[in-house]
């Protein structure tokens, strides 16, 4: 045991010598500190060692004798028979082995442990570099994507703009039909009578006064019907007014007076001319004032009598 440690001094002795400048302070003042704490240098050689290496840092003279052996040493601290002899004793390898050891699992132990990367498994994402042609052509793909896009937004906005004229001029063109509906059956003026009144006692003198505006030579026949009783208002209207139009606006007051009645003549009239037909009903007065029905007013109300003459 207590080889064990002299050899364990020895070495390191010898280790320090070889391994540090000791002729520096700043190194022997870092050994010896380190002794304090640790107390490795107890022997006489260890003694003497700590001694010497403060002597030579420190410039002091000394015998130039080795610590360990006494002969000459280069170093004034060690000869080099004693490092080669101590450094390369069994001991000294097989503690270099173990320091060894020591150091590798020294080394081992603070090893991160880094986790466990299957490179074939890891695969970088494939960067792939478009040549600049390639590029282009892609981008001018995209351009025709989006151009492609919004020519279909174009043609449907100008569909939707189509559809909405045409809806617009369909209304517009009901319109105009509904517009022009009273062309086709156009309210004209009442055909009237352009001859003045003419007071009549009986029967004949009567025809005589509707053959002026229906004369026979123009195609009209005139046939005697009865004499009749009808309202007196109806001969006094206006000529061209329609009977049933004023009798509808009538106030009480006025229908007192205008529903009295009088004795007419009545007579039929027809007209049948190649593709042409008429009919209707006249009345005559006995003031020679004239109220005819039918279709000889160019397509007004039939079923009512105008004030003629
Ligand atoms: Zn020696």
């Amino acid at each position: 045991m207590a080889d064990d440690k002299l050899r364990q001094e020895l070495l390191y002795m010898v280790k320090l010598t070889s391994k540090y400048d000791l002729s520096r302070m700043e190194v022997v003042e870092g050994i010896l500190r380190l002794e304090n704490e640790r107390q490795i240098l107890g022997s006489v050689f260890g003694k003497r060692f700590k001694g010497r290496i403060f002597d030579v840092a420190a410039g002091v003279a000394t015998d130039d004798k080795c610590v360990i052996c006494g002969q000459h040493a280069e170093n004034h601290i060690i000869c080099q028979h004693c490092i080669d002899t101590i450094g390369g004793s069994e001991y000294a390898k097989s503690k270099f082995k173990a320091e060894e050891e020591a150091s590798k699992n020294k080394l081992k132990f603070p090893k991160l442990k880094l986790p466990k990367i299957n490179l074939h498994k890891f695969r970088l994402p494939k960067l792939k570099l478009q040549k600049p042609q390639e590029a282009n052509d892609k981008s001018i793909v995209k351009d025709n994507s989006d151009i492609k896009v919004s020519k279909v937004k174009i043609v449907l906005q100008a569909f939707a703009i189509v559809c909405l004229t045409l809806i617009l001029f369909l209304q517009v063109y009901i319109f105009s039909v509904w517009r022009t509906i009273p062309d086709y059956n156009p309210k004209e003026k009442a055909r009237v009578s352009e001859h003045e009144q003419v007071p009549v006692n009986y029967q004949e003198e009567a025809y005589a006064q509707l053959e002026l505006d229906f004369p026979e030579e123009e195609g009209y026949t005139i046939t005697y019907s009865r004499m009749d009783v009808d309202y007196t208002g109806r001969f006094l209207l206006n000529k061209g007014d329609c009977c049933l139009e004023i009798e509808e606006q009538l106030s009480d007051e006025e229908k007192y007076d205008y529903f009295l009645t009088e004795e007419v003549y009545v007579f039929y009239i027809s007209y049948l001319k190649e593709h042409t037909g008429k009919l209707g009903i006249a009345e005559i007065n006995k003031d020679g004032s004239i109220i005819i029905e039918g279709s000889f007013n160019d397509g007004r109300r039939t079923d009512s009598f105008y004030k003629f003459r």
